[in-house]
């Protein structure tokens, strides 16, 4: 079995240990010490990550049953044989989030015992966030907020950590948490008089360290209620970068940051205004640009034909625009707006609009249909006037 020196001391980053075991496997090398700090991922806890003997610690793993298992370090080189000593180094920004996380759940899963009977029935502390898992389906909104009030007044008050190690008749004297497992010593997590949990994670040593707790959203996970949340300088960085996106937003619009959700709200209507504004004037337009356009017609195979190109239409209006202009020239008008062709053909057309798409989606690849006097092409992609002009004389030749 490995000593686990971060069981009594998880401040301490610097160890050294003996190689007891050592081998290859999935290419990459573990190692056995007799002692070591470094935190096996379990109990819904990440691992440590670092150095041993100079090399990069990629991942730590707990091999074996309770008491006897063993904690494996791997990495990518060898770090020495079994009977050498090595130096570990525990990286210390991993370690703290790590204890303010996992601190952070043990007040987080207490205080909803507390205030509303609510059991945790597991944990999740990954990289982006810590969650517990409640023995409920739903948590409303006013108990978030009790729970994370009361949760910082637990860190504010700065109540010390300490562990435990108890035989399964004194952890029995003790108000715990949840039912530990069985076990000839327990390690039991003790916050003040509040809180007593048996855990072999990582922890803060006083509450003051967690320094802040955020709720950040509630999903549901198998029926239950998964109460997600930041903890320690992970909800500070979150509150730093929340702060500078309004900031930016306020000074962008020009107002107060609490103002923000009214600004946006009335840009939204003002550019929805503009929209229908624009729609309005393009559809007034829409006669004397047709009939320019009609006017510009070529000749193709005796049919006159109408191309224009204009991205800034309205796809209804552009659609209208085609419409009047084929009316207008008494053959085939053709728009390309936002990489879809629309076709109209007027009556007096011997090909019709359908045959034209049919057509132009075999030449292009591109797809779409329609009727006699109305279709589209999508996914159309010509930049070219030229190519554009031939590949649509090709259509009327070939339709
Ligand atoms: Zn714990």
């Amino acid at each position: 079995m490995t000593e686990r020196l971060y069981y009594r001391d998880p401040t301490l980053l610097e160890f050294e240990g003996t190689i007891t075991d050592t081998g290859q496997r999935d290419k990459v090398w573990y190692t056995v010490l007799d002692r070591s700090a470094f935190y096996p991922t379990s109990g819904g806890q990440l691992h440590d990550v670092g150095t041993l003997g100079g090399n990069r610690v990629i991942d730590v793993k707990e091999d074996g049953d309770d008491d006897q298992a063993v904690v494996e370090h791997i990495t990518t080189e060898r770090v020495g044989e079994p009977g050498d000593t090595v130096a570990g180094v525990v990286d210390a920004d991993r370690r703290l989030d790590n204890q303010q996380k996992h601190t952070a759940q043990h007040i987080i899963s207490q205080v909803f015992a507390d205030s509303s009977g609510l059991e945790t029935v597991s944990v999740h502390l990954g990289i982006d966030y810590g969650a517990v898992e409640l023995d409920t389906d739903s948590v409303e909104e006013s108990l978030l907020e009790q729970v994370e009030s009361r949760a910082n007044e637990i860190i504010q008050a700065c109540y010390p950590v300490h562990v435990l190690f108890l035989s399964p008749e004194e952890a029995q004297e003790l108000p715990l948490r949840k039912r530990p497992p069985e076990r000839e010593r327990l390690r039991v997590i003790r916050i003040g008089d509040l809180d007593y949990s048996a855990c072999g994670g990582t922890h803060c040593t006083n509450t003051g360290q967690v320094g802040l707790i955020k709720l950040i959203g509630v999903e549901t996970m198998r029926g239950h209620a998964l109460v997600k949340f930041l903890a320690g300088r992970q909800a500070l960085d979150d509150y730093t970068r929340r702060w500078q996106l309004t900031a930016t937003l306020a000074t962008t619009l020009t107002c107060h940051f609490e103002d923000l959700p009214e600004r946006v709200s009335s840009l939204q209507q003002d550019a929805d205004d503009c929209r229908r504004q624009l729609r309005q004037a393009q559809k007034e337009l829409l006669p004397v640009k047709a009939e320019r356009l009609a006017s510009e017609s070529q000749d193709m195979s005796g049919i006159p034909v109408a191309i224009a190109r204009d991205n800034d239409l309205d796809p209804k209006v552009a659609t209208q625009l085609a419409r009047h202009a084929a009316d207008f020239n008494k053959g085939v008008a053709i728009i390309l707006t936002g990489g879809r062709m629309l076709i109209a053909a007027a009556k007096e057309s011997p090909k019709t609009a359908g045959q034209l798409a049919r057509t132009l989606c075999d030449l292009t690849g591109g797809r779409g249909g329609g009727n006699d006097t109305q279709a589209q092409v999508g996914q159309v992609d010509i930049d070219n006037e030229q190519v554009l002009g031939h590949l649509v004389a090709k259509a009327i030749d070939e339709a």
